[in-house]
């Protein structure tokens, strides 16, 4: 009798110092975080945007994004296996499964062994997940977060795998290869349809179609079944809505009964970025951090129980912020960005000519290597201080 309850008491034991064990990562761990990745969105992009911002309020300086007003500041270093300037998806992967990727491969490390996503983590412990991008859905940034491909390109593979995820929320400009790069196959989104998920076109779609469903994919509408080519932030049509509106319809989503993990792409960032268009670049860095807002004001309400972490998967053009010693000339590049109707309408040519003259500097039409900016507030925000690196996002957010 006394073996038995001597034993019952280790079993006891055993069992607390478990729990206790896990408690403690509970204690470190937000019950609701927003990781949000500006695509391409290096510090320069952020001071950028605040300098316009600066101008439009008549200063040289001192207006701050919301982003940078959070109270710990870190920068993560982003080159990826293979390369020192990253692609999109190597970094993604870093950032969504914590280990190095070749540059092209999504969710696969560099010895080609799928990686878990912190997705799938949260999700095996009650988290609900929202994966919100302003481009597609299987583009490279989001695909990260659900899939495994050795080609980022596969967009109707990509896509094709949402079904397993079980994910609740997803929200973006639409699908690429939304018949596959032939046209020969069915339209992914009646393939993901016809496996448990509803897909809405479009935020009056949404409203009548999404409600009480358990999985949900917001579309624009200006992609209705077609390819979501036009996602470039220029190319956006009335009908279309926010980053910051997708948010907030996610956060409606998940809701607050139960933990949730969203991810939030500011894709066209990178794709601004690319042409050097300076303006376009700065908008989409504003709306980006209006979509951070959502997040913000959600977290006032959950203070004690919510992360933001804001960051970047790389560094796109190269941009400096004013070359030569004139001064930035905001006032034409805003006139030629109001005048084009907030469209830019010109060629690689005239954005360079325009660039020179109002002496912002890019170096690249691609990525560069530098490390990024993180931008953290809330439950377990001071651990992003510092210098890490993409991979350590993951455990970070983990609790580790
Ligand atoms: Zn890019």
């Amino acid at each position: 009798m006394k073996r038995i309850i001597k034993l019952t008491t280790a079993i006891a034991m055993a069992v607390a110092a478990l729990s206790s064990c896990c408690n403690k990562q509970e204690e470190t761990k937000a019950k609701y975080v927003f990781l949000f990745i500006g695509d391409g969105m290096g510090a320069t992009h952020v001071a950028a945007a605040e300098s316009y911002l600066s101008y439009k309020a008549g200063k040289l300086g001192g207006e701050k994004l919301l982003m940078s007003t959070f109270p710990y500041y870190g920068t993560a270093t982003s080159h990826s296996a293979n390369y020192n300037v990253t692609c999109s998806s190597a970094a993604g992967t870093a950032i969504a499964c914590g280990e190095k990727a070749n540059n092209g491969t999504v969710g696969i490390n560099k010895d080609s062994i799928n990686v878990k996503s912190v997705t799938y983590c949260l999700q095996e412990e009650g988290y609900n997940i929202g994966i919100i991008s302003s481009v597609p859905v299987n583009h490279a940034t989001p695909a990260s977060f659900y899939a495994h491909e050795t080609n980022r390109g596969n967009y109707y593979s990509i896509a094709s795998q949402i079904p397993d995820t079980d994910f609740e929320f997803f929200a973006s400009a639409g699908f690429l290869d939304y018949k596959d790069k032939k046209g020969d196959k069915d339209p992914i989104d009646q393939v993901i349809e016809s496996q448990g998920y509803t897909v809405c076109y479009g935020l009056e779609e949404f409203r009548k179609e999404a409600a009480g469903k358990e999985k949900v994919i917001f579309c624009q509408e200006s992609n209705r079944q077609e390819d979501a080519e036009n996602y470039v932030s220029d190319a956006k049509t009335s009908e279309d809505i926010t980053l910051a509106q997708m948010v907030q319809l996610g956060i409606e989503s998940l809701g607050d009964d139960e933990p949730f993990f969203i991810m939030c792409e500011g894709g066209t960032i990178d794709w601004a970025a690319h042409d050097n268009r300076t303006m376009s670049m700065i908008t989409d860095v504003i709306d980006f951090d209006a979509a951070v807002k959502v997040a913000y004001e959600f977290y006032l309400q959950h203070k004690d129980e919510t992360l933001i972490v804001v960051t970047a998967d790389h560094e796109t053009g190269g941009i400096t912020l004013g070359c030569g010693h004139s001064g930035i000339n905001w006032e034409k590049l805003e006139k030629q960005w109001i005048d084009s109707g907030k469209k830019n309408t010109l060629d690689y040519d005239g954005n360079r000519a325009l660039n020179i003259e109002c002496n912002i500097g890019w170096t690249t039409l691609g990525h560069t290597g530098g490390p990024v900016p993180v931008f953290a507030i809330g439950k377990g925000a001071e651990k992003f201080n510092g210098r890490i690196d993409n991979t350590d996002i993951k455990g970070k957010i983990l609790g580790e």
